[in-house]
C-alpha cells in the first residue's frame, strides 16, 4: 500500500457520519448532507487501497471499508467488473451510493399493495462523481449494473447498519422473493488510524 494514500478522507468521511447520527438528524437531512460527505469524498480518487478495488471475474465484489462500532452504518466499496449486475435487491435501511470510478445505471423498483414490482420509466446513469440515495421511505428496491462492458466501475456505499449482515430480500423473475444476508469479501480492513504517519497531532 503506498504511502501517499489519502485515507485521511475516509477516516473524515467516517467522523462526519457518526456526528450525524449523534445528532440523531431526520433522515431526508442525513441523505441530504451525508450525500453532500460522499459527494466530497468521491471527488478525490486517490485514498482506496487497491485491495479494495479488485475485480472477481464472476461476481460484483463488496468490500467493508469501515463498520461503526456501534453498527449505526458501514461504508461498502463495490466493484463491478465489466458487465457485471447485482440482481433486484433492497437494503431495509437508509443507504447513499456515490460512482468513485467509471459509471453505473440503476433500474429502480417500485411494489404495489400486491407486492408486484414497477420498474420505473427511466433507468438512471450515474456518472462518476454522482451520488443517490435508497431507504424504505424513499424508495429501497434497486438493480445496479457497470455501464461499462469494457472495465471495471467501483463505487462508494454507506448504509444505515451493517449492511453485510442484514437479513434482506432479492427479488427473482418468476415474481417470487429470496432472503439474503451478502457479507462481505474481505477479510481484513484499511487502516484509517494511522495517524502519526500523517503528522496528524492528538
Ligand atoms: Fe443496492
Amino acid at each position: 500500500m503506498s504511502q501517499s494514500l489519502r485515507l485521511d478522507r475516509l477516516r473524515t468521511f467516517v467522523e462526519r457520519i457518526a456526528a450525524l447520527l449523534d445528532d440523531a438528524v431526520p433522515e431526508a437531512y442525513l441523505l441530504e448532507t451525508g450525500g453532500a460527505y460522499l459527494r466530497e469524498l468521491i471527488a478525490c480518487d486517490d485514498w482506496l487501497p487497491d485491495a479494495f478495488a479488485r475485480v472477481d471475474a464472476d461476481h460484483y465484489q463488496q468490500y467493508l471499508l469501515h463498520a461503526d462500532s456501534r453498527q449505526r452504518f458501514s461504508v461498502v466499496s463495490f466493484v463491478w467488473g465489466p458487465g457485471q449486475s447485482t440482481p433486484i435487491h433492497d437494503h431495509t435501511v437508509w443507504g447513499l451510493i456515490g460512482v468513485l470510478r467509471g459509471a453505473e445505471l440503476v433500474q429502480s423498483y417500485a411494489q404495489n399493495g400486491g407486492g408486484t414490482l414497477l420498474a420505473e420509466q427511466s433507468v438512471k446513469r450515474l456518472e462518476t462523481g454522482a451520488v443517490d440515495a435508497v431507504s424504505p421511505d424513499i424508495g429501497d428496491i434497486h438493480r445496479v449494473s457497470n455501464a461499462f462492458h469494457d472495465r471495471a466501475s467501483i463505487s462508494i456505499h454507506v448504509y444505515g447498519a451493517n449492511i453485510g449482515a442484514i437479513s434482506r430480500s432479492v427479488y427473482l423473475p418468476d415474481g417470487g422473493r429470496k432472503t439474503f444476508i451478502s457479507g462481505y469479501a474481505n477479510a481484513v480492513l484499511p487502516n484509517i488510524w494511522n495517524v502519526s504517519k500523517e503528522g496528524v497531532l492528538l
